[in-house]
C-alpha cells in the first residue's frame, strides 16, 4: 500500500478545492500553527510545510479538513533543525514508517547532522505534498 498513485495535477478530485494557492497557503499556515509547527515525521519543531496525514489522492475529501493536516519539515528551505531531514520528501517515496526509521538511524549515528552540504536543486513549482 505504499505505492505512490500517479497523480495528475490537472485532474483534480470533483469538488475539492485544489491544495494550492493563496487559499491553500492561508489554511496550511493556519494548520501548522494550530499544530505548533512539531513535524509529525521526526516529532521536532520548526516545521513549516502542512503535510496530509491521508494523502489527498486517497482522501480528496479530508485534504482541507485539519484533522488530517500536520506541520512537516520539508523541501524548500525547511529541513529540520535537529535531524537535517527533508522530513517530507524522505516520506513522499518510501513512506512514512521508513522516513522515520532513517531518521532515527540517522540520528543514532551521532551527528544526525553532517555540516550542511550544498543544498540540493528544489523546485517550488508544482511539488507534490
Ligand atoms: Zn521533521
Ligand atoms: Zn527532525
Amino acid at each position: 500500500m505504499s505505492v505512490p498513485l500517479p497523480r495528475s495535477p490537472r485532474r483534480e478530485p470533483d469538488g475539492v478545492a485544489p491544495t494550492k494557492g493563496k487559499r491553500w497557503e492561508r489554511f496550511a499556515r493556519y494548520a501548522v500553527s494550530y499544530y505548533g509547527g512539531v513535524c509529525w515525521i521526526c516529532e521536532h519543531g520548526g516545521a513549516r510545510q502542512a503535510d496530509h496525514v491521508k494523502s489527498v489522492a486517497d482522501r480528496p475529501d479530508l485534504a482541507w479538513d485539519l484533522r488530517n493536516i500536520r506541520p512537516a519539515h520539508g523541501a524548500p528551505g525547511n529541513r529540520c533543525p535537529v535531524c537535517h531531514q527533508n522530513c517530507n520528501q524522505l516520506k513522499g517515496p518510501m513512506g512514512i514508517d521508513r522516513a522515520r526509521r532513517i531518521i532515527a538511524e540517522r540520528m543514532a549515528e551521532g551527528k544526525g547532522a553532517r555540516p550542511a552540504t550544498r543544498p540540493e536543486p528544489e523546485s517550488q513549482a508544482g511539488r507534490p505534498w
